[in-house]
Formats: C-alpha cells, structure tokens, sequence
C-alpha cells in the first residue's frame, strides 16, 4: 500500500487546472505503524504474567490461605511469571542498546576463538540440564574481529540457548568456525560461524521472518520454554553493526543451521 500526501498547491496552470505536489510517505506510516504494533506486542507480553500473578496473589490472599501445599506451588508459578516478565525487560533494554549503537564500529580487535569458548563455558551447564553436548569444530589459529566482545557474546550466546533450547534432548550441538581470504558473502575477508542442532528445525514458511521482534516459528514451544521472542532480533542489530550477515538454514526434522558471517582483521 503507498501513501501520499499532498505537500504544496502550486496554483494553476494555464489551462487554469490546479497543480498540487504529492510526496510518498509510505515509510513514514510504515514506520509509525511498526511503532504501533511493537508497543502493542510489548503490552501484551507484560500483560500476560502480569494478569497471572494477580491472580495468584488474589488466590493466595483467599482460598490458598491456609493451605500451605497450594501455596508453595502458586509460589513457584508466580516466581516462573516474574522472572519471565524480568527476561523480557532485560531483553527490551538490549534491544534498545544495541538499536543505538547500531551506526558506530565497533572497534575492538577480538579473538573470535576465545569469545566462543568463553561462550560454550558459560553454557556448559544448562547444555548439561538439557542433555546435550557441545561439538566444537575449530582449531586454536586466532581469528581477529573488530568486535564489540560483549555483544559478540550475546550473539552466540542466543544462537547457542536456541539451539540447545529447541534441538531436543541428547543431542549434539555444533559450533564451527571456517576462516577464508575471500568470504563470497562479504567480497572480503571473512569468517564464517555456523551453530548446528539436530532438532525439528523451522517450517521454511516462517524463516524469512525469524529475525523480526516476537515472531516464533512455534508460539506454544517458545512460550513453554521461556522465550521472549526477541532474541534474534538482539542478533540482527548486533550482526549488522559488525558489518556481518546472519543466514539460517533449516530442513523441517532435521535440524536448524544459523551463520554468522563476519568480516575478519588481517593482522
Ligand atoms: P525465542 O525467545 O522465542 O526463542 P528467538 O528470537 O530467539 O525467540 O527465536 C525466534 C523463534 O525462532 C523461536 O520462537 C523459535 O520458534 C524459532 N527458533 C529459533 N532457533 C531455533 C532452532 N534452533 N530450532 C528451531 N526453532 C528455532
């Protein structure tokens, strides 16, 4: 749908016909209207635990009172609502952030080696919970970035918590790092990071979509595993600052392979 506006009236011509002057605001109301539905989607998501944990409060002020069994489970349902409303906060704010940030380089010479391995130590142990085991394919040849490391982090960090999240129990997740002189996707230098699990993977329909804020290819998965629906998006914005690309592949019951493709230092 294009929208216009009519800017200016010029006068009239000599044929005495008016002439006014129209200027194409389609992205203007495209954008007012992502305004709209993102606050619209972020209402909704408070709203949701919110309305739960008034409930519970109610109930445990009532009928729970005096029964202290009811009481410690309604607690434990209240504590799982806050801290979801609390991921999505934190989440809200990255988003936030790493939006600002998006136009200044980063600047940082990082090796991309020990960012993963730090990553994979701090996710050992929720790998470990969920039964999966990490397959780390790259060798100890430093890869420099100009990076923001933090942020680079959390890039992995969200690839590698989907996929240990949706790959399902007792499987391997791959993480794999292949550096070349010429990365087609960059016509530069370029590193390419792949996250492979062995899941259900992600209906092809719905990949064209995933990066975007609370899109999830399998709303009730997410939502029983916590997910704000964000994290992607928090990914995007980082990539793109980097001066990178994210691709995602996927064969439904095969697994989802997510890249990130980053330019590289030479040094
Ligand atoms: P969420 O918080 O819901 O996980 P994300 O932005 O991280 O949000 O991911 C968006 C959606 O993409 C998820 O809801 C899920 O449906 C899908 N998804 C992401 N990674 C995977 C994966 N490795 N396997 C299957 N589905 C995935």
């Amino acid at each position: 749908r294009v929208s216009i506006r009519a800017v200016s009236r010029i006068g009239r011509n000599a044929g005495g016909a008016a002439v006014l002057v129209f200027e194409d605001i389609t992205h203007v109301e495209q954008a007012s209207q992502m305004r709209r539905d993102f606050v619209a989607n972020v209402s909704h998501e408070l709203r949701t635990p919110l309305t739960a944990l008034m409930g519970f409060i109610e109930t445990l002020r009532g009928p729970a009172r005096d029964d202290a069994a009811a009481a410690e489970r309604f607690l434990n349902i209240m504590q799982d609502e806050a801290e979801r409303m609390n991921r999505l906060v934190g989440d809200l704010m990255s988003l936030n952030r790493v939006e600002g940030d998006e136009r200044v380089r980063p600047t940082e010479a990082v090796v991309l080696n020990d960012i993963l391995d730090s990553t994979l130590r701090t996710l050992r142990s929720l790998a470990e919970e969920a039964g999966v085991t990490f397959e780390r394919e790259f060798n100890g040849d430093p890869v420099y970035v100009m990076a923001d490391a933090d942020q680079l982090k959390q890039v992995f960090t969200n690839l590698i918590e989907n996929a240990i999240k949706y790959g399902g129990t007792g499987e391997r997740v791959t993480v794999r790092m292949t550096s070349s002189a010429r990365e087609p996707a960059l016509r530069a230098p370029g590193v390419r990071v792949q996250i492979v699990d062995y899941g259900p993977g992600i209906d092809p329909v719905h990949l064209p979509r995933i990066t975007e804020r609370f899109y999830r290819a399998d709303d009730h998965r997410s939502r029983a595993l916590g997910g704000t629906g964000l994290g992607l998006a928090i990914v995007k914005h980082i990539i793109n600052r980097h001066r990178g690309r994210l691709r995602v592949q996927s064969t439904l019951g095969e697994g989802a392979t997510f890249t990130v493709i980053l330019p590289v230092q030479t040094v």
